[in-house]
This record gives structure tokens, C-alpha cells and sequence, in this order.
């Protein structure tokens, strides 16, 4: 349940780096009724992503991040606000709980949905829905990829610039930006993964999903699963796609031995682009798949992983990779050469 569009006294507070939303930042600000309060460098072009979603937009600009300074700066600006809401991403994360302890007001993190009086939160694996109720404002943070965000053209706004408070006393402790590194792909956060390799009972054994995982990484590649395959420990729960796992946002998505069931793919989110890969050219992961690859899953990932030079017991997963069905080798080489010529995607 969101609050509604006219509904005051809440508002998104959106950290911003480099001009982009960070994930979670269009369904935050879609959550608090359209209402937002953007912080950090390229505030403006994070703005024109907004369109469709915010009906008030405030931007501060700022050059570098620093949660604790922006925490104190942005105190006066929020004080006044019944709910004031963040997305569950690293950034949001980093500065919800600094301006909830200024605002001396409780946190509720990762909700799945709020209103003026509380926040949904999502339990079990998404299997129980707990109301979390509090008789006072309150700062919430809103976990990524659950909620979505539909667009409505007719909202607009014209953004207006915001200064941070300079608040008196000493600077509080504030973290130090030496580097920002790219994500590994191996240890991320699979909601926040560009592309996922994902492994369902195709695969056949749990030497091959280990194999998979490995896969993955020569990719740039976060592994994903099935709950059939979490279910069965062949991939832990953090692993699972789905209704009951984690919801993603993949660029690329490649599906090795998974029927595409709905609790599956109603996780999935719009892939731009998909592969799959299964023995059965009619289950519905093909008819999703810009290309669908009718071969034998557990011999694709071998000859891939030995084409890709992925180390690894590959003779243990899947049987002899140096003698692999034809229609394997015709797939690993149409993959291979898309994996070098679009490195990119
Ligand atoms: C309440 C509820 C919640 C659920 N939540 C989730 C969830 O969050 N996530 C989730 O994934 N599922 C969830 N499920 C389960 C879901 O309904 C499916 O059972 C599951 O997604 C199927 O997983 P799968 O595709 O790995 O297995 P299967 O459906 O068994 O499909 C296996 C596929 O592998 C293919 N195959 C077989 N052998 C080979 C081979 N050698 N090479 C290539 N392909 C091969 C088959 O043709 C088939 O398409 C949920 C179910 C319920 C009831």
C-alpha cells in the first residue's frame, strides 16, 4: 500500500552518484506519493529519470558522499515530515540510520510498503507480511525490486535547488571516499546485479550448479537459482529468483535448465535481454528468451567453462567435457563469440 499522491508529510530522500538513480530510488520516490528530496553529484540528470513518477523535487547538489555531514545538513529540511523514507540500497542504508538518530526517531528498514502509521515488512522469505505499527514520525528505509514503479505521463514537475544546513559545532565523524570499485559479482547483492546467470533441475546435479556459479564470473556474472534447486541445497536461499527469493533487475539474464515457472520469472523483473537454454524448446523460459537454445544444459556449461578457461572438477559435474553433444558445441561457440563481441551488454 503506498500513501497517497496528495497525501503530505511524506518524503524520499534519494542518495545520487554520478547523475543516476541508485536502485530502489524510482520505487521510493513512487512510494512517498512522488514526493523527493535528491542528494549527490548529478542530481539534475537523476532528476529527468523521475518523470512519470515525482510530483515535487528538491535537489541538493553535492560533490561527494559523506552521510554524516548530509545527515546534519538535511535535518531542517526533513524535520517536519510525518515519514521520511529511503531506499534500502547501500547509500540509503549508510545514511537512514545517521538521520534517523538526529531526527531522534525510530528506523524501520527494509519495508516492503509504507503509510503514515507504519511499514510493511516482508518475513520468511517473503512468505508472511508483518505490519509494524509506531505512534510517531519515523524514518523507514524500502527494499529494492518488490514494489515497482508505474509511470503516469501526466506527472511533471519543475525540480527546485536545495542547500545543505551548515549546523553548528564540530563536523560530526563522516566516512572518506578513497575509491569507488566496481561490485564483485561473485559476492554482490543479486537484486543489484547488471547480469545473472541462473541455474535450475536441468543442470542435474549440484557439481553442475557449482559449476555454473564459476560460469558466472567469467561472464562479469552474478549466479541465480530456482527454488527447486535451492530447495533440493544444491544453491543457498540467497540465491533463489522468484516470488519467495530475491525480485532482480537484470540486463542480461541466462537461464540454464529452468522451465520458467511464474513464481520464477514474477522475479525476474524486464530483462533487455534473455537466454535460454533447455532441452524442451516449448517450455515458457524459451517462448520469454530472445534466444533459446535447444541443447543439453549441464554439457553447455562444461564446454563453456573449458572454452572460457573457468578451473574447476569439470569431469565430476557433467561427464567428459572433451566429448560433448554437436548441438552443445554449435551453442558454446554462438556464446562465446556474443560473450567477446558484446562484453559490454
Ligand atoms: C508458493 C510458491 C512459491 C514459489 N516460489 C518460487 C520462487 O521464488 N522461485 C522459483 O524459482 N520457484 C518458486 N516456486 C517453484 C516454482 O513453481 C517451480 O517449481 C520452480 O521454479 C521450477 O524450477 P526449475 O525450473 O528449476 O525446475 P523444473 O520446473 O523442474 O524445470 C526444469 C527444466 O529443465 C529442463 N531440462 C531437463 N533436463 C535438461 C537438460 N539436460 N538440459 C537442459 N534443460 C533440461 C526441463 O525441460 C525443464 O524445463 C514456488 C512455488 C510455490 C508453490
Amino acid at each position: 500500500m503506498s500513501v497517497d499522491a496528495a497525501t503530505p508529510g511524506v518524503i524520499a530522500v534519494v542518495p545520487v552518484r554520478g547523475g543516476e538513480l541508485p536502485i530502489g530510488g524510482d520505487e521510493a520516490v513512487a512510494e512517498a506519493g512522488g514526493r523527493a528530496l535528491l542528494i549527490g553529484d548529478g542530481t539534475e540528470a537523476a532528476a529527468s529519470l523521475l518523470h512519470g513518477v515525482a510530483v515535487e523535487l528538491r535537489l541538493c547538489e553535492q560533490p561527494t558522499f559523506a552521510p554524516g555531514a548530509w545527515a546534519a545538513g538535511l535535518v531542517a529540511h526533513v524535520r517536519d515530515e510525518q515519514v521520511v523514507l529511503l531506499p534500502a540500497n547501500p547509500d540509503g542504508r549508510d545514511l537512514a540510520p545517521r538521520l534517523a538518530f538526529l531526527l531522534d526517531r525510530p528506523l524501520l528498514a527494509a519495508a516492503v510498503a509504507i503509510d503514515l502509521e507504519g511499514t510493511t515488512m516482508a518475513q520468511q522469505g517473503g512468505r508472511v507480511m508483518e505490519t509494524v505499527r509506531v505512534d510517531e514520525p519515523f524514518v523507514a528505509t524500502l527494499q529494492p525490486g518488490v514494489r515497482g514503479v508505474e509511470r503516469d505521463p501526466s506527472r511533471s514537475c519543475i525540480p527546485a535547488p536545495c542547500a545543505l544546513d551548515e549546523p553548528g559545532g564540530d563536523p560530526a565523524p563522516d566516512v572518506q571516499v578513497l575509491e569507488v570499485l566496481p561490485a564483485d559479482p561473485a559476492t554482490m547483492d543479486l537484486a543489484e546485479a547488471g547480469r545473472i546467470v541462473g541455474g535450475g533441475a536441468g543442470l542435474g546435479s549440484a557439481a553442475a550448479m557449482e559449476q555454473l556459479s564459476r560460469l558466472a564470473l567469467a561472464f562479469g556474472a552474478s549466479y541465480g537459482a530456482t527454488r527447486v534447486v535451492t530447495d533440493w541445497g544444491w544453491a543457498p536461499f540467497e540465491r533463489q529468483i522468484g516470488t519467495t527469493g530475491v525480485t532482480v533487475h537484470p540486463q542480461l539474464y541466462l537461464a540454464f535448465g529452468i522451465s520458467g515457472a511464474v513464481q520464477h520469472t514474477a522475479g525476474l523483473g524486464d530483462p533487455e535481454h534473455c537466454i535460454a537454454v533447455n532441452t524442451d524448446a516449448s517450455c515458457p523460459m524459451m517462448g520469454l528468451a530472445d534466444l533459446a537454445v535447444v541443447t543439453d544444459a549441464p554439457a553447455l556449461v562444461a564446454e563453456l567453462s573449458r572454452r572460457l578457461g573457468v578451473v574447476g572438477d569439470t569431469d565430476s559435474a557433467v561427464g567428459s567435457p572433451l566429448d560433448p553433444p554437436p548441438d552443445s558445441l554449435n551453442a558454446a561457440d554462438a556464446l562465446v563469440a556474443a560473450h567477446q563481441e558484446h562484453d559490454d551488454v
